[in-house]
């Protein structure tokens, strides 16, 4: 057994003031040494968890315990190492948001559900569209043959993506997935409100996908984004590729990093040695900014962010810098 797991689990149940619970489920998952992020709301609990395996046990222990978490499907990572170095219990509006006046609950409304090997069949199928519900840094990392990526940089902008791409999936046979499942409960009710006839959703999301004994991850290119220290996470156990691609030169690459301009952070996929040579600026105009992290985390000289501006062709006007 591994010295420590990483938990990842959502359910949609109602759930009665949601800030006290918050305040007493932190005290709870700190007595147990539990590092991660927690989100509740009335409609429900999503989290993500690491710790010690026999304190994970213990955490699903006491959630089975409880009545109103005993349908919890927990899915469950080795790991060498804690994966967050903090623990937070947070309470919320929602779980997760599509920014909808009229939002959907997914306990009366959602997509059909399809086991991994259902799933694989659909990504097969010629007339079925598959559609991922996740953002684009984390489609670019890696995704699912021939899935559809929508343009978006946060989950609330994708009902608007949808409503602006219709017609080229409104007549189809429509399934979608994202990490864990959670995003696409929403979403996928999300579809059927809106009018799409046949609708399916992985049931336990990519991580469930992975995990399972008969696909084994197969059809999946790339590796999976994850929101903890890990960052990525191997899926396809049969025949993995590289997908994600260096946001400077395109060669591949599976190294994340954020922008060093903090009013961009713009997620982009990049080398060591390209971070250092672009000074982790996505555009020229982030390369420049006078607040790039990069600069004074790695003590460069306005002349040394000089040299490297103009080594790229770019042209560099200093900035007033506050070093
Ligand atoms: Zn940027």
């Amino acid at each position: 057994m591994s010295k420590y797991q990483v938990l990842l689990y959502y359910l949609y149940v109602p759930l009665e003031d949601p800030k006290s619970f918050a305040a007493e489920h932190l005290e709870f998952c700190k007595s147990i040494n539990l590092k991660g992020r927690i989100l509740v709301a009335n409609e429900g609990i999503n989290g993500t968890l690491s710790g010690l395996t026999e304190d994970t046990e213990k955490y699903i222990a006491h959630m089975r315990a409880d009545d109103r978490f005993k349908d919890i499907f927990f899915k469950i990572d080795p790991a060498e190492e804690q994966a967050f170095k903090k623990m937070h219990v947070r309470p919320r509006p929602e779980l997760v948001s599509l920014s909808l006046h009229d939002d959907i609950n997914p306990l009366e409304l959602t997509g059909d559900y399809l086991s991994p090997s259902e799933f694989k069949e659909a990504i097969l199928d010629e007339d079925t569209v598959v559609i991922d519900a996740r953002n684009d840094y984390e489609y670019d990392l890696g995704h699912f043959k021939g899935a559809v990526r929508p343009d978006i940089r946060s989950f609330r902008e994708l009902p608007q993506w949808i409503r602006d791409n219709k017609e080229q999936f409104m007549d189809k046979r429509v399934v979608t997935y994202c990490t864990g499942g959670i995003r696409c409960e929403k979403f996928s009710g999300w579809l059927v409100r809106e009018g799409f006839k046949d609708v399916g959703q992985l049931h336990g999301g990519i991580a469930t996908y992975g995990r399972d004994p008969e696909v084994q991850g197969e059809l999946w290119d790339g590796a999976m984004y994850v929101f903890d220290e890990r960052i990525s996470v191997p899926i396809n156990h049969v025949n993995p590729v590289i997908v994600g691609k260096d946001w400077f030169d395109g060669t591949p690459s599976e190294r994340y990093v954020n922008c060093g301009n903090p009013e961009c952070n713009r997620q982009i996929i990049c080398s060591e040695e390209n971070e250092a040579k672009y000074v982790r600026g996505c555009s020229h105009e982030c390369r420049v900014h006078e607040r790039n992290r990069y600069i004074p985390e790695n003590n460069l000289t306005v002349d040394e962010w000089q040299a490297r501006i103009e080594a790229l062709g770019e042209t560099f006007v200093a900035p007033v810098v506050n070093q």
